[in-house]
């Protein structure tokens, strides 16, 4: 006997316990879904055969007729799901069945509190799968033979979900793989044929290969198909009840939640296909991932092509999950074909312009679903004004902002109703960027702002700097970030109020002056006063076309050489604390309040001190020199 075929047993991966023991205690009440599961998988990997065997038609070892076949067995308490699709050899056995493949996962596991009710919902980010055959199961016996190679090639895997699996080589005749459920006490439910024909049509009707079940009853001869076994999308949109979109999203997505909406059109015209997109109620685990697969796959003619055809898609749509049909393509159509594809850019045109118009509907018609699309993959969609600038405009309408006028983190303001609230004489519509919520709530430029009662967006996810840098106009108002630029308000403020900020600048020149000297050159490009300010005594700004702050220090957190753009200072004239400082005649202490002045507004901005000690130590001296 070779080492091949010796009996091994081998530790599951420890990812693997841990998500097994979450799963059974978060999916108890909602145990029959194991068979949607393992009869999902049958249907993978009858596809993955069919794309196999498009370029090596020998995999079909002459036998096309794809199909899955349950059965069970009363006295043995055994449920079997066997199918004829492409089996696995025995690594892919260890790597599919024993370790959890898919990046990210460690992360995701460490995210887990602990605390099982926050963790059962966290899990439904994982999406189910194999392992949810062990909330029925005490024991699972799969033995799998992929497809092309000779019958002494099966592999026996068998576990009873605790910790290891052992492996052993056997002879399997028939390709494929057949999942042997050994039932746990007091489930024997399931050895009901009604019952599994019921789960079956409840669930897996969508499959587009048939799944059999032997006839039962006096007449019985023979399987009979269970499902309906047709490709759901290629059916006619009146015929689909929301259940079976819905059921075939879960199998598609790899999700046990159901969709938050889908798309579906059946275009004929200069190319016939067929899309059906889905956008999911919650952001997978690995959204921000970049090996991440995407979601959408590829069809031609009925015939599953390929999984995550990135090409289909943008990336700010990464979120979608979904089917494409072309009749157009051929079938031997590869990855490189589609990036240079007429027939694909045409889909992807479409296909962008519908999942945007469905989110806008969804929008207008159910604010509070919206709310949570928002919540899960508004980050991702901050991308799209950047990465696609044919349908800036429409992405613009979809975005949602934290704004001043809730003063709430959570983001619900879209541009429009910030422009439906703006106020007689704004032609602007202002943001200020940070790095928390909190930050850009307090921010001390939006003192005059609130002051007089102008609306201001809060933004405090990275993407709002790449965002701002794309996204420059709405609605034929630009988009101007309070902390750049000279103060302009415009039509929002009156001629007294100029005349009097121009008195208090010419009246401060001197001073400003010698605020520049003592901080020297390479602090600031320039101080000058502000009347931005109405609490606070300082605050930094750049020129309208230098890059903000806040992005030169996301840019040098992450490594990238950011343009070392000096800030401009800008100075309260009315604030105490400056006017009590502007009467300094000692030369040191004068330094002193200069360099206080530019710290705690580079601190206010949320930006780092180079030297905190020696701030610290300023601080000091000058408050026990007050106290005397
Ligand atoms: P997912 O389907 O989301 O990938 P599962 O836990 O359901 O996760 O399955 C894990 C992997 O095991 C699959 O990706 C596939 O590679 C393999 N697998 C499971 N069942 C089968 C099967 N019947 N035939 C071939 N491979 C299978
Ligand atoms: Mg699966």
């Amino acid at each position: 006997m070779s080492a091949q075929t010796a009996r091994e047993t081998m530790p599951f991966q420890t990812e693997v316990k841990q998500l097994l023991k979450l799963m059974i205690h978060s999916l108890y009440s909602n145990k029959e879904i194991f068979l949607r599961e393992l009869v999902s998988n049958a249907s993978d990997a009858a596809d993955k055969l069919r794309f196999e065997a498009l370029t090596d038609g020998a995999l079909y070892e002459g036998d096309s007729n794809l199909r899955i076949r349950v059965t069970f067995d009363k006295d043995k308490r055994t449920i079997t799901i066997s199918d004829n699709g492409i089996g696995m050899s025995r690594n892919e056995v260890i790597e599919n069945i024993g370790t959890i493949a898919k990046s990210g996962t460690q992360q995701f596991l460490a995210s887990l509190t602990g605390d099982q009710k926050k963790d059962s919902k966290l899990i439904g980010q994982f999406g189910v799968g194999f392992y949810s055959a062990f909330i029925v199961a005490d024991k699972i016996t799969l033995i799998t033979r992929r497809a092309g190679v000779g019958a002494e090639h099966g592999v026996r895997w068998e576990s009873a979900g605790e910790g290891e699996f052992t492996l052993e080589t056997v002879e399997k005749t028939n390709r494929g793989t057949d999942v042997v459920l050994h039932l746990r006490e007091g489930e024997d439910d399931f050895l009901d044929g009604f019952r599994l024909r019921h789960i079956i049509r409840k669930y897996s009707d969508h499959i587009s290969i048939p799944v059999l079940m032997p006839q039962e009853g006096e007449k019985a001869e023979g399987d009979e198909t269970v499902n309906r076994a047709s490709a759901l999308w290629a059916r006619s949109k009146k015929d689909i009840k929301d259940e079976e979109y819905n059921e075939f999203y879960k199998h598609i997505g790899h999700d046990w939640e159901d969709p938050l909406l889908h798309v579906h059109n059946q275009v004929e015209g200069n190319y016939a296909y067929t899309t059906l997109f889905y956008v999911p109620k919650h952001a997978p685990f690995d959204l921000w991932d970049r090996e991440r697969r995407h979601g959408v796959k590829l069809y031609v003619r009925r015939v599953f092509i390929m999984d995550d055809a990135e090409q289909l898609l943008p990336s700010y749509l990464r979120f979608v999950k979904g089917v494409v049909d072309s009749d157009d393509l051929p079938l031997n159509v590869s990855r490189e074909i589609l990036q240079h594809n007429k027939v694909i850019d045409a889909i992807r045109g479409a296909s962008v312009k519908r999942i945007l118009g469905a989110l806008e509907d969804l929008a207008k018609n159910d604010a509070e679903k919206y709310q949570v699309f928002w919540d899960q993959f508004g980050k991702v969609m901050k991308e799209g004004p950047g990465e696609d600038a044919a349908n800036r405009e429409q992405i613009a309408k979809l975005l949602r902002f934290a704004s001043t006028h809730t003063d709430d983190a959570t983001q619900t303001v879209s541009l429009a109703d910030y422009v439906s609230r703006m106020k007689e004489g704004q032609d602007k519509i202002y943001y200020v960027t940070a790095e928390t919520f909190t930050a850009a709530k307090n921010s001390p430029h939006l003192e005059i702002f609130r002051k007089k009662g102008v609306e201001v967006l809060l933004l405090s996810d990275r993407v709002d700097e790449w965002l701002s840098s794309h996204l420059t106009e709405f609605d034929g108002k630009s988009l101007q970030a309070v902390t750049k630029g000279e103060l302009n308000l415009g039509g929002l403020e009156d001629e007294k109020e100029k005349a009097e900020q121009q008195k208090a600048a010419e009246s401060s020149k001197d001073f400003l002056v010698r605020i520049k000297e003592a901080l020297g050159d390479d602090k600031v490009q320039d101080v000058r006063a502000t009347h931005r300010l109405t609490t606070s005594p300082a605050c930094l700004v750049v020129n309208d076309y230098d890059m903000s702050t806040h992005l030169q220090r996301l840019l040098k957190e992450v490594g990238q050489s950011a343009p070392g753009t000096k800030p401009i200072l800008e100075v309260n004239p009315t604030h105490p604390l400056v006017t009590r400082f502007r009467e300094e005649q000692d030369s040191e202490r004068f330094k002193d309040w200069a360099q206080l002045l530019f710290e705690q507004a580079l601190l206010s901005e949320g930006g780092h001190l180079e030297d905190p000690a020696s701030f610290v130590g300023r601080l000091n001296k000058l408050l026990v020199e007050l106290s005397r």
